[in-house]
């Protein structure tokens, strides 16, 4: 039976680690907390699961919540101020589902220990993988986006692998009466701050509305003070939406915190990594989820990306069968998990971040056009899909002009 040790509890570290014992690996995972102390503990970030990612969830009977969770169906944008004003509501095909990582995460890690893995509490250090690693035929790290992901060399051969640092302060709220945005997701894009993002999701007290600002680090939201009571973080927050968005503040003025710690506030650096790395012994390990791949909050796909690095990671170990796990495998499993993953690294994310005049024509032509608008939000569950369409500034001019012409 070959070993595998995986080291982070998240989305793409358990979601792997479950669906390999249920192919009867023998599989070990190595994470900070234990399930109580994750529940209950601080909000850790944002994530939303668009449906084709949580294909793989349902595959292996880890969606527990659809029940529970408000399904996601409309996808609103705006934008005001400096910008030509857009406002329209895109429909989601299949719904989407968000679920607090506290909530997830410690039903999965529960529920793998529960069949037969095993688990250790402990926080990795490179040292430790050093020996670690030949107790194993391979060691994923899925260990988030900072600490162990300086293991692996940014691959600054690819375009766009790095952007700007961004920072994002999240609350989880209760949902507000008479919020217009009850059944889906609101972005707002706000010139001198970045975006205001908010989506219904699921929280350790039940159902609640998960509301974040996000923008550059030097920006709006620089200077976020380190020792912040959650209710002063959320003041901070409400502060912001008053400066920049008060048609947004009014809505939000009276939100309560969903729980005493529905807090967070993260700093990311968009890029990319090589996905293999070696242990100063010369061991080699392979990075999965936010440790090789971290895109903008904006652009919400790092849970998708999560997921599905652990379905096409799973796949490739699967064909490996008795073959060596080396650093041929490795490149191919990455190359495989970029054909769905790279597009919002590169030329989408660009366009999406940067926002230039045709990319802005396109969103406000949406206003009338409920056929883009819809075909546009399906792309966030569909990113080859998207890029087929959204290549550059001739063909999407050629679909506004294709869409005004049928109207
Ligand atoms: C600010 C922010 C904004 C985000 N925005 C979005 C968004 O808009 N849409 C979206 O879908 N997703 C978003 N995400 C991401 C989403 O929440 C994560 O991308 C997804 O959960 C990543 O999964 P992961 O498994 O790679 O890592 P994580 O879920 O981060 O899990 C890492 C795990 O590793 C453990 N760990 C860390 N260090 C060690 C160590 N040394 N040893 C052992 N264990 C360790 C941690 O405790 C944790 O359990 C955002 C994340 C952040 C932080």
């Amino acid at each position: 039976m070959r070993r595998v040790l995986i080291v982070g509890g998240g989305q793409s570290g358990l979601q792997l680690a479950l669906s390999l014992l249920a192919h009867d690996y023998d599989v070990t995972v190595m994470t900070v907390h234990d399930p109580d102390e994750l529940h209950m503990g601080r909000a850790v970030s944002v994530q939303i699961l668009y449906d084709e990612p949580r294909r793989a969830e349902r595959e292996y009977d880890l969606g527990f919540w659809d029940d529970a969770a408000q399904p996601i169906t409309d996808f609103r944008i705006s934008a005001s101020g400096e910008m030509p004003p857009f406002d329209w509501t895109g429909r989601l095909a299949a719904p989407a589902q968000s679920i607090d990582e506290r909530v997830k995460m410690s039903t999965w890690l529960d529920l793998f220990e529960h069949r037969g893995g095993k688990v250790i509490i402990h926080g990795a250090t490179v040292s430790d993988l050093d020996h670690l690693a030949e107790m194993f035929d391979l060691t994923i790290i899925a260990a988030g986006h900072s600490g162990l992901a300086e293991m692996f060399s940014v691959d600054s051969a690819r375009p766009l692998a790095r952007m700007p640092p961004v920072a994002t302060a999240i609350a989880y709220v209760e949902e507000i009466d008479g919020n217009p945005d009850r059944d889906g997701i609101g972005v707002d894009l706000v010139p001198g701050l970045g975006h205001m993002i908010s989506w219904p999701t699921y929280s350790v007290n039940g159902r609640c509305r998960l509301v974040f600002l996000t923008g550059p680090a030097d920006g709006a939201l620089a200077d976020w003070p380190k020792r912040i009571t959650p209710q002063g973080h959320l003041d901070r927050m409400l502060d912001l939406m008053r400066e920049f968005l008060p048609h947004r503040y009014e809505v939000y003025a009276g939100a309560e915190l969903a729980d005493d710690q529905a807090v967070a506030l993260d700093q990311a650096n968009p890029l990319v990594r090589h996905p293999a790395a070696r242990t100063p012994s010369g061991r080699l390990v392979m990075g999965m989820g936010d440790t090789v791949v971290v895109t903008s909050p904006a652009l919400q796909q790092d849970a998708n990306n999560a997921s599905k690095a652990a379905e096409i990671y799973l796949r490739s170990i699967l064909e490996q069968e008795d073959a060596p796990f080396d650093e041929e495998f490795m490149s191919r499993t990455f190359a495989r998990y970029m054909e769905y993953a790279g597009h919002f690294t590169g030329e989408i994310a660009a366009r999406l971040h940067y926002t230039p005049p045709y990319v802005i024509d396109m969103c406000v032509a949406a206003n009338r056009d409920q056929e883009l608008a819809d075909r546009f939000v399906n792309g966030f569950n569909d990113p080859p899909g998207l890029a087929s369409w959204f290549v550059d500034e001739e063909t999407t001019r050629a679909i506004i002009t294709k869409g005004e012409g049928t109207r």
